[in-house]
């Protein structure tokens, strides 16, 4: 049985609303916000859907992700196992088995995990058999953690596939700026293929230096994603709670000008990078 989100973050959890009958609480140490309950089930056809037309990730972003990681490892890539969380259709993992020693990957999909076995790749589809496989030195994971359940607890077992002294090369979204409307404030349609948690900056940090993970590299972009490269602890270190920043959920109007905003400061940015590039040749 999977822990609640409340049983291992054990702070004062309150409720943020009710909508669409999905209860979101928020947590008062941490600032996790997240849905208390299982959707419905036109919810999970439609996220069923979601999935199983998953696009496959893009082999140069991944590669480019692998370099970066490369500067922290003392080690050779063909010398390190590799584990893909979430692995989707396995085209990361294909990649991977080009430069690692051994490669492995969780896909809970049933549909994308069938095609990962079509094309050889060992994966595997059942969350409990996480708890049974060896340790690796590398864990990778591309934006699955907004689709999972009890957050804190799938991420936690995440977290404990690696060996200590092993690395985390995590790329995904966060919502510091974008609390808002799915989570019903507005009082529209909660989205079908909406996310059961949300993370903040400062929480996405908290729990994984909980864990005993060293940050080696943070980088939260304009687009509201965020890479992250950390090594774990030899040792176990004793952690020291800190302060975190209360989240503000701003009305939606609020929000949509702020990411109207963001997004627009965003494209100034790629524009002046290629205007750079274009000049410099
Ligand atoms: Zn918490």
């Amino acid at each position: 049985m999977k822990k609640e989100n409340d049983q291992i973050c054990t702070y004062n959890h309150k409720i943020l609303s009710i909508f669409d009958g999905v209860v979101w609480k928020i947590c008062e140490q941490c600032q996790l916000i997240y849905a208390t309950q299982k959707k419905g089930q036109a919810y999970e056809i439609n996220e069923k859907e979601h999935f199983d037309n998953f696009p496959p990730g893009n082999k140069y972003e991944f590669n480019s992700l692998i370099n970066k990681f490369e500067k922290y490892s003392e080690k050779n890539t063909n010398q390190l196992t590799f584990f893909d969380f979430g692995c989707g259709a396995g085209g990361e993992l294909i990649q991977a088995q080009k430069r690692f020693k051994k490669t492995y990957g969780f896909e809970p999909n049933k549909k994308l995990y069938e095609g990962c076995k079509s094309k050889s790749l060992n994966v595997i589809n059942n969350f409990n058999e996480l708890f049974k496989i060896e340790k690796v030195d590398v864990c990778f994971a591309r934006n699955p953690f907004r689709y999972v359940d009890n957050f804190l607890f799938t991420f936690k077992t995440f977290i404990e596939l690696i060996k200590p002294g092993g690395f985390l090369v995590w790329r995904d979204k966060y919502f510091n700026w974008i609390p808002r409307p799915n989570l019903g404030f507005g009082g529209k349609k909660v989205n079908p293929s909406q996310t059961e948690t949300y993370l903040m900056k400062d929480t996405i940090i908290f729990h994984l230096e909980k864990l005993g993970m060293k940050i080696h590299y943070e980088k939260f972009y304009f687009n509201d994603t965020f890479l992250i490269i950390a090594e774990k602890d030899k040792e176990k270190k004793n952690f020291k709670n800190k302060k975190i920043k209360r989240v503000i959920i701003f009305n939606e109007q609020v929000i949509s000008i702020i990411h109207i905003l963001r997004k627009k400061l965003s494209y100034l940015r790629e524009t002046i990078q290629r205007l750079i590039y274009f000049f410099r040749r």
